[in-house]
């Protein structure tokens, strides 16, 4: 099976959207709509018919343009069964458990609701890609808006159980700020030192962050580490249920 082609494009101030190409039988899937003329533009450059929409969640930096880029291609619109009736134009609802198919390859859906409530992730794991939408960034995860911190909880651990070396494609470049927050929850981090720099020499010279790979948030991303001892301690939760130490990260991100 031939490896499929993935093109990352800025959108708006901050958004990431992706083209998923499959050369061998030139389906084209778009990952969520934050913007038509960039997505369009780099479609036509490139030759490609767009054959599906992926869409992770209802935001409108994700859906907003569904119509109008389906009026242009003609494509088919695969989006999260929990909120369908938010996804303009969606043909197809899937929800954990399910996958979808671009030519050969497959994209396992899982939920991961929290940021929104019916969120999904798409999983192709023979490429080692996964497009999280909102639902985990570099070195942050997604404010929880209309889920519970349980359940956000629980939908990390799915993205957490992805094998090393997946890498994750989130939907903003919200690193630095990110970063700034991540240091004051653990601070002795020696890899979270590491990746710091690494990303303000990246910002400074105009490259992206992301995607951004899971065993990396593994070993930085302060909401994959509620667990951690060194976390636990630095919260002065030592031995807390991890459930209550990420909700803990999680409002002191809101505030910060
Ligand atoms: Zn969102
Ligand atoms: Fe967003």
């Amino acid at each position: 099976m031939a490896t499929i082609e993935i093109v990352q494009i800025p959108c708006l101030s901050d958004n990431y959207g992706y083209l998923v190409h499959d050369p061998e039988s030139g389906e084209t899937a778009c990952i969520d709509t934050p913007e038509t003329q960039p997505l369009l533009r780099e479609l036509d450059a490139r030759g490609w018919s767009l054959t599906y929409i992926w869409n992770t969640h209802h935001h409108y930096d994700h859906a907003g343009n569904n119509l109008e880029i389906q009026q242009k291609t003609g494509c088919k619109i695969i989006g999260p069964a929990g909120e369908a009736d938010k996804i303009p134009g969606i043909n197809t609802a899937v929800d954990d458990g399910d996958s979808v198919s671009l030519g050969k390859h497959r994209a396992h859906i899982l939920n991961v609701g929290g940021h929104t409530l019916g969120h999904i992730a798409y999983h192709m794991d023979t490429q080692d890609a996964a497009f999280v939408g909102d639902a985990l960034f570099a070195l942050g995860c997604g404010r929880v808006f209309e889920g519970t911190m349980a359940q956000m909880w629980e939908s990390l651990q799915k993205l957490n159980a992805l094998p090393d070396g997946t890498k994750i494609y989130c939907a903003h470049e919200y690193t630095t700020a990110n970063a700034a927050f991540a240091v004051t929850i653990d601070p002795d981090n020696e890899a979270l030192q590491t990746r710091v720099e690494q990303i303000a020499a990246l910002r400074a010279d105009n490259q992206p962050t992301v995607p951004t790979e899971i065993s990396l948030e593994r070993a930085t991303n302060p909401f994959l580490r509620a667990t951690d001892a060194a976390v636990q301690a630095h919260l002065g939760m030592s031995g807390a249920p991890a459930l209550d130490v990420f909700s803990e990260i999680r409002a002191r991100k809101d505030n910060f």
